[in-house]
């Protein structure tokens, strides 16, 4: 019988991490200095692992963490603010069905997901929300324990690009080469060799959606493709 590592071990691998001196350092200085807003709260400043249903068929990519939002809460795509990427995305997928609410503000605000998990290319919030390559190197080994660990995945949904190519090196660094190699583009579907289908979609950051680079209908389109492969 084929083994998968549990899905708890990882996520406390992924909090433990400290392989990536300047994001570390990065995360804990945000979480002592904090924002205005938040004073009176207790930032979680560690590596964020991913949040969801254990027994998901979709799971989500994102890039990272933002300072004062997945940093400050623990929690994947948790305390942007109001009508942040978080709300934005769980709005997407509650409307699809795979949310109980449409809103992602704290850890403590009973969101649950169904058949869809939340992870990230890199766990640590990154300055400008721009990791180094390296970074981004050395953080893929997490996404691949907890894909490993979530052994019923059939659709990936990669949020930008940067977690797109991030999932199709993490297949490479596995043996799986994808021939033609496929292009990230917004609503793009590839059909992959090990019968996992990849979705792009822009990433749902404040930059994209208030700019109306990425709408609603937009998001809803990218769910509608993976309801579609989950059939
Ligand atoms: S970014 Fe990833 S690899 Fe680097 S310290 Fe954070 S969890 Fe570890």
């Amino acid at each position: 019988m084929t083994r998968f590592p549990s899905l708890a071990s990882v996520q406390d691998a992924i909090v433990s991490c400290e392989r990536c001196p300047r994001l570390r350092a990065y995360c804990a200085r945000v979480a002592r200095e904090k924002r205005r807003a938040f004073r009176d709260e207790a930032y979680w400043g560690k590596p964020v692992p991913g949040f969801g249903d254990p027994r998901a068929r979709l799971l989500l990519v994102g890039l990272a963490p933002a300072a004062h939002g997945a940093n400050r809460t623990g929690r994947v795509f948790t305390g942007d603010g109001v009508g942040g990427s978080g709300d934005f995305l769980m709005s997407a997928l509650h409307r699809a069905g795979f949310a109980n609410i449409p809103t992602s503000r704290h850890p403590g605000d009973g969101l649950t997901l169904t058949d869809a998990y939340i992870a990230a290319a890199v766990r640590c919030a990154p300055p400008g929300n721009t990791p180094t390559p390296n970074e981004i190197a050395r953080c893929r080994s997490h996404l691949d324990a907890e894909l490993a660990a979530l052994p019923r995945i059939r659709v990936v949904v990669a949020l930008g690009k940067i977690a797109f190519d991030a999932f199709l090196r993490l297949l490479a660094e596995r043996g799986l080469t994808v021939r033609p190699h496929p292009r990230f583009g917004h609503a793009s579907v590839a059909a992959l060799p090990n019968g996992q289908t990849l979705i792009g979609c822009y990433h749902p950051s404040r930059q994209n959606t208030n700019t109306g680079k990425l709408t609603a209908p937009m998001m809803d389109e990218v769910f509608r493709h993976a309801a579609r492969a989950l059939r």
